[in-house]
């Protein structure tokens, strides 16, 4: 009886999205962007929504314009917005196989929940959870007839652990894997996945936000990175927003076609692994 091993499989198409249709929150820039421009690499026709329109069309233009890559002004605050981009994006592709809710911030940092502002904890919950949650509801509305879909959402090591960032960032992270596990518990009897992942520091404009414009210097920049590096578990290696991108590609492209309900950690073990063992062997 032949086996799997005496039938390997072909090496991975070069095209890994080709025929398929893809809408980007926040797609102007940052993690966005780059899932953008891999997916382009990999065929899919791709509807960025975003608040920068100048960045957004720019994106667009250098990928060859509207024909692969629109934009579509969209706040993922207002489910008006989030609905009519989708439609938008199946009117001119005439369909969409992949919803990647990405758009997110990290809002202000707060180390003193008593002097939490409910405002900013409301800013963050409306972008990191609501956002999410309108993307799955108008993704599910045009997937659950077609029986097919992937939906992804940014989550972050945020979502697996505490003290890595301000207390709204984490509470919206958590809940971006609840409604990933049970989105994917009601849209699985209609073939559609739904997954997140989460990153570990990756150098954006997010992770600079809590300084003002001005002092996001080359040696802020490199002062996150070093600081990243210097807590991350795995070392001789930096996660880029590139190695992000490739998760997300993976979990949208049919190699993930039996993989649904999961939160990918793209961290390098660093929700998995005791950090005290690091002070024992200093
Ligand atoms: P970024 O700030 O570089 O990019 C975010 C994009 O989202 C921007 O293009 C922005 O215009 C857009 N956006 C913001 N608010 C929006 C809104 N209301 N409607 C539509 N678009 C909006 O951030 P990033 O670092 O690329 O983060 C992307 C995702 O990855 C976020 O969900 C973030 O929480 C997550 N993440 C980032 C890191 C990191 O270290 N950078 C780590 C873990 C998770």
């Amino acid at each position: 009886m032949s086996s799997a091993i005496d039938n390997p499989q072909p090496s991975l198409p070069t095209q890994r999205l080709l025929g398929k249709v893809a809408l980007v929150t926040g797609g102007a820039s940052g993690i966005g962007e780059s899932i953008t421009r891999l997916f382009h690499i990999h065929g899919a026709k791709i509807c960025i929504a975003d608040l920068q329109d100048d960045l957004g069309n720019k994106v667009s233009e250098s990928l060859g314009g509207e024909e692969n890559v629109c934009f579509f002004h969209c706040d993922v605050t207002s489910e008006d917005d989030v609905s009519r981009a989708i439609d938008f994006t199946v009117a001119k592709f005439s369909t969409v196989d992949i919803v990647v809710n990405n758009a997110g911030i990290s809002g202000s940092p707060c180390l003193d929940i008593r002097q939490a502002d409910l405002a900013e904890f409301e800013k963050v919950f409306n972008i990191n959870v609501k956002g999410v949650f309108h993307g799955m509801k108008h993704a599910a509305r045009i997937m659950i007839p077609r029986k097919k879909g992937s939906i992804i959402s940014l989550a972050s090591v945020a979502s697996a652990t505490g003290g890595i960032g301000p207390h709204a960032y984490t509470g919206s992270k958590h809940a971006v894997l609840g409604l990933t596990k049970n989105v994917a518990a009601e849209l699985g009897m209609h073939g559609i996945r739904v997954n997140c992942v989460s990153p570990y520091g990756v150098l954006t404009d997010l992770s600079l936000a809590h300084l003002p414009e001005d002092e996001r210097t080359d040696d802020a920049k490199a002062g996150f990175v070093a600081f990243v590096g210097r807590n991350a578990n795995l070392q001789g290696v930096e996660l880029t927003r590139e190695d992000v991108a490739n998760a997300v590609l993976f979990l949208a492209s049919d190699e993930a076609k039996y993989i649904s309900g999961v939160n990918l950690m793209v961290d390098g073990g660093f929700t998995s692994v005791n950090h005290s063992l690091k002070v024992f062997r200093s």
